[in-house]
């Protein structure tokens, strides 16, 4: 199927001199289900519309968001994959020097604030055309939030755009119902109740109408964007009021004031069905770049040999805004539109063989469900795993096994890595998946996300603790030795999260030090918005436990705190010695050393005290070592 137009030129060839939607989106145009704005567009096209894409238009004239006419529906708008603060700033606040989502890796091709600007030129030319914004930076910031790099509190991205609806989450059913009701001849303006989507609304608009949470209406209105911004508490309090709407089967509308005006928020979309999924990955995607562009475009490199398993992730950690976004519920394909998708990949010239992912948020949550329907319906948990896993929850690795095993037995697929995190504390259930993933699907190196080791700060991530790490690590070597793999983890760590001290770095380096790892890559918390871990580092408070926390803001503190994780870095040492000091715990000075250069690059974990049958010296991590198949 031809790319969806992107210059008239584009649309003559499918003999189209109108479009019913144009996308406009902050990232370049890459054919692939992974990117939201080309299935969407694919989504609306298979749908009967008349589709166009305008990818990264220079914002700073109007005229090339007028490249594609007047759309006779809508404009859609999206800043990219990621929020363009978050693309564009390092978490010192620093700006960045390279974009992958860009041709050439090249910085500055959308702007800060991408779905605010992007909808100000397009009202500029054309008043009356109806923006609906979206992706993750719209979705995340549909209600009043902190926005870390002007370190305050935001009205709705909704009013600041001046849009005329937001979509948020998963855009298929939203996009799709909109798009046939206006084709339908409903105005926009009129359209109040889709699910997934935000509106402004007068107050006496509220009242007239129950849907929208007037008088016998099933809304809940949280502290006002006036209140939130005043009241550090009241902020935490309206957090934790909207994140208990989250379940689309039993939320309910969730307003808030802004200054007289009302943001309502309906309820999130319903999942999507295997079918649906499968539907939605089959579309015709060309799985290319444009052909417009002549440079590398990093994102598509990375992407073009992974699979998209499933959506969701039940997990709930607090720094993550997938639940927020996704959603909680997982949304598996079945294993035949996988294949399907598998067969057409090898098919592809440029294939070598070798799958880089087969996953989803958390690779072994493929095919997991809640067991228990009339639980599910109206369960406001935000996690199904923490603190304990529920007891309705369906932990079978059955299908995920069923897969990884016919995956890797395709004609024309020599090997499928599984490089999407996964959740060892629900492993524990899934000792099958365990097996095929170390057997066959690790690259010489296991991606984990223990994030940190100490007990109260993974309770405040909400993530499991240092028990559930070591029996994985154990269970982890051990499965290494029976198999005679060296193999290694990755752990992945986050410093500066709040809740975390620089006393609690201490412990966190020395415990992994006595496990004998080693990292390189820390990743410095940045609060992004719309999560729970935002909130905290906002408020300074726990919103669970209404404690509160302890957070590092100074760029001194965060230094130190991450300093002390990669004490086997000799740049490091200084600020190392510097923290130690200032815990008044000079005596591991000698401890936390580099032994050598030649030691400290080693490796992104340390191999493993050796244990027999291994020849000593080896390091698992060198690149010869990755791939062990
Ligand atoms: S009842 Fe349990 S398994 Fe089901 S959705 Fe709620 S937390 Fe998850």
């Amino acid at each position: 199927m031809p790319f969806i137009p992107t210059t008239q030129q584009e649309m003559k060839q499918r003999g189209w001199s109108e479009l019913d939607v144009i996308f406009v989106s902050g990232d370049a145009y890459l054919d692939h289900p992974a990117f939201g704005v080309p299935l969407l567009a694919r989504w609306l096209e298979r749908h009967g519309f008349r589709v166009g894409i305008i990818p990264q238009p220079d914002w700073r004239s109007r005229e090339p968001f007028m490249v594609l006419g007047r759309p006779r529906l809508f404009f859609a708008v999206s800043a990219g994959a990621m929020d363009s603060m978050v693309a564009h700033y390092t978490p010192a606040r620093k700006l960045r020097h390279d974009d992958a989502y860009t041709p050439g890796n090249r910085h500055g091709a959308r702007p800060n604030r991408a779905t605010i600007i992007y909808t100000s030129r397009l009202k500029e030319a054309y008043r009356d055309v109806p923006v609906v914004i979206g992706g993750i930076e719209a979705s995340l910031r549909r209600f009043a939030h902190y926005d870390f790099w002007e370190d305050k509190v935001r009205r709705s991205i909704l009013l600041d755009a001046k849009a005329d609806l937001l979509v948020y989450g998963m855009g298929e059913r939203p996009l799709l119902e909109l798009a046939e009701r206006l084709r339908g001849g409903e105005l926009l303006a009129d359209i109040r109740d889709v699910r997934g989507t935000c509106l402004i609304a007068a107050k006496g608009e509220l009242a007239a109408q129950p849907h929208l949470g007037g008088e016998g209406g099933h809304a809940v209105e949280i502290p006002s964007f006036e209140e939130v911004s005043a009241d550090k508490a009241k902020f935490g309090e309206g957090f934790r009021l909207a994140s208990l709407e989250q379940n689309p089967f039993c939320a309910r509308i969730v307003l808030q004031s802004h200054a007289g005006r009302m943001l309502v928020c309906n309820p999130p979309a319903l999942p999507l069905s295997e079918r649906e999924m499968d539907a939605v990955y089959a579309l015709p995607f060309e799985k290319a770049p444009h052909p417009g562009y002549r440079e590398q475009i990093t994102a598509w490199e990375q992407i073009k040999t992974s699979i998209t398993s499933h959506r969701g992730c039940f997990g709930g950690c607090a720094f993550c805004a997938i639940a927020m976004h996704q959603g909680k519920t997982i949304q598996s394909r079945s294993q035949a539109s996988l294949l399907a998708e598998l067969d057409a990949l090898a098919g592809k010239p440029w294939f070598r063989g070798s799958v880089s992912d087969i996953g989803g948020p958390t690779a072994n949550m493929y095919g997991l469900s809640c067991g228990n329907p009339a639980a599910m319906k109206v369960c406001r948990r935000e996690s199904c795993i923490f603190p304990g896993i529920c007891k309705n929850l369906l932990t079978s690795d059955k299908r995920a096994v069923s897969l990884l095993r016919a995956a890797r037995s395709r004609n024309g697929i020599r090997n499928v890595a599984v490089s999407s995190g996964v959740r060892y504390d629900l492993l524990e259930q899934q000792s099958g998946y365990f097996s095929e993933l170390v057997g066959h699907h690790v690259s010489g190196l296991l991606k984990v996300a223990p994030e940190h080791l100490a007990e109260h700060v993974t309770t405040v991530m909400r993530k499991p603790g240092r028990k559930s790490f070591e029996t994985f690590l154990r269970r982890f070597r051990a499965e290494n030795d029976r198999i005679g793999k060296r193999q290694s983890l990755v752990p992945y760590l986050i410093s500066g999260h709040p809740g975390c001290t620089l006393n609690d770095m201490l412990e966190l380096a020395l415990t992994l030090r006595k496990l004998g790892m080693q990292v390189e890559q820390v990743q410095d918390f940045t609060p992004t918005p719309g999560t729970l871990s935002t909130c905290m580092y906002y408020t300074g408070i726990d919103p669970d436990s209404g404690k509160a926390l302890h957070v590092a803001r100074s760029d001194r503190e965060k230094g130190l705190q991450k300093a002390l994780l990669l004490w086997h870095l000799p740049d490091e040492q200084r600020k190392v010695q510097e923290a130690l000091r200032e815990l008044g715990r000079e005596e591991l000075l000698a401890v936390l050393t580099p032994v050598s250069a030649g030691a400290a690059r080693s490796g992104r974990t340390a191999p493993r005290p050796q244990s027999p049958g291994h020849k000593s010296g080896a390091d698992s991590n060198s690149k010869s070592k990755r791939h062990l198949r």
